[in-house]
């Protein structure tokens, strides 16, 4: 709890650093447009005495953003992923203290966990991140309180359409879904917010990147996320982990659900 605690204060000092990058680069190709601005002007005037100066400007402007970026995906991909058989059940069970802190006491939490689940394989590390950025989102959606339900399930796709997949998704996947009652997602908004930066929150508090490292996660895990929402309505984000196919369970779809209310 405390080494997830200081990963999500991490996180909001990765979100503060990429806004202070996504700053600087817009510097720089500020620099690069106001210098081609400058040539341009200047080559309709017939004017070509010094162009040296703002083409040498322009390409050491250009020459910073590329390193900027270069950095920033050496960054990202030290970011690999751990993947193992997980049990998905207990490691939400371990995570309620720290999400219903995280909720504050206007929202119930609520989870409805398989007895019977079947082991996921992920990265248990980036999945509680996960489920913590999503019970976060949650709770800003829902600033009049409500209620947040996550709800673990064996699901057996056989063809089903995912938003934002090519094609139908077949499979068997441990189904963690974290559902509000908040004020829900229009349509539009759903179509962006797997984007890197795509945020509706005033600058400060959102950093848009919750979802698309969600997505990035999850997707590289070989599995799918889904979000259902409509505005007004609530949001469901559901994460699709693959299963490890070793521990076959065949009596366990949805049977034995245990609800467990909690504070
Ligand atoms: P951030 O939370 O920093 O804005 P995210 O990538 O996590 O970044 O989310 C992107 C956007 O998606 C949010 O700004 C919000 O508009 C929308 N969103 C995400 N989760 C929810 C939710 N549970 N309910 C309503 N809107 C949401």
């Amino acid at each position: 709890t405390e080494a997830l605690l200081r990963q999500s204060q991490k996180m909001e000092a990765v979100g503060q650093l990429t806004g202070g990058i996504a700053h600087d680069f817009n510097n720089m190709l500020t620099g690069v447009i106001g210098s081609l601005e400058v040539m341009k002007r200047r080559i309709a005037n017939q004017r070509y005495d010094d162009l040296d100066r703002f083409m040498n400007a322009a390409i050491t402007s250009a020459q910073r953003a590329a390193a900027l970026t270069h950095r920033l995906l050496a960054f990202s991909r030290r970011q690999s992923l751990d993947r193992k058989p997980t049990d998905v059940v207990p490691l939400i069970e371990s995570m309620r203290d720290l999400l219903s802190r995280t909720l504050g006491e206007q929202i119930s939490l609520e989870t409805v966990l398989p007895a019977d689940s079947w082991q996921a394989i992920t990265d248990a590390n980036q999945l509680e991140n996960a489920i913590l950025n999503l019970a976060i989102n949650a709770r800003d959606a829902m600033p009049e309180g409500g209620q947040l339900i996550i709800q673990v399930a064996n699901k057996t796709l056989s063809g089903r359409d995912i938003r934002g997949i090519d094609g139908a998704v077949v499979g068997d996947y441990l189904r963690v879904s974290v559902i509000d009652t908040g004020e829900g997602m229009a349509p539009e908004v759903i179509d962006k917010a797997f984007d890197p930066f795509f945020t509706t929150k005033p600058i400060g508090q959102g950093t848009g990147l919750g979802l698309s490292m969600i997505y990035g996660f999850v997707r590289q895990s070989g599995g799918h996320v889904e979000i259902e929402s409509a505005l007004g309505n609530g949001t469901t984000v559901s994460l699709y982990l693959p299963r490890n196919a070793k521990t076959w369970a065949p009596s366990a779809t949805d049977i034995g659900v245990v609800t467990t209310p909690m504070g």
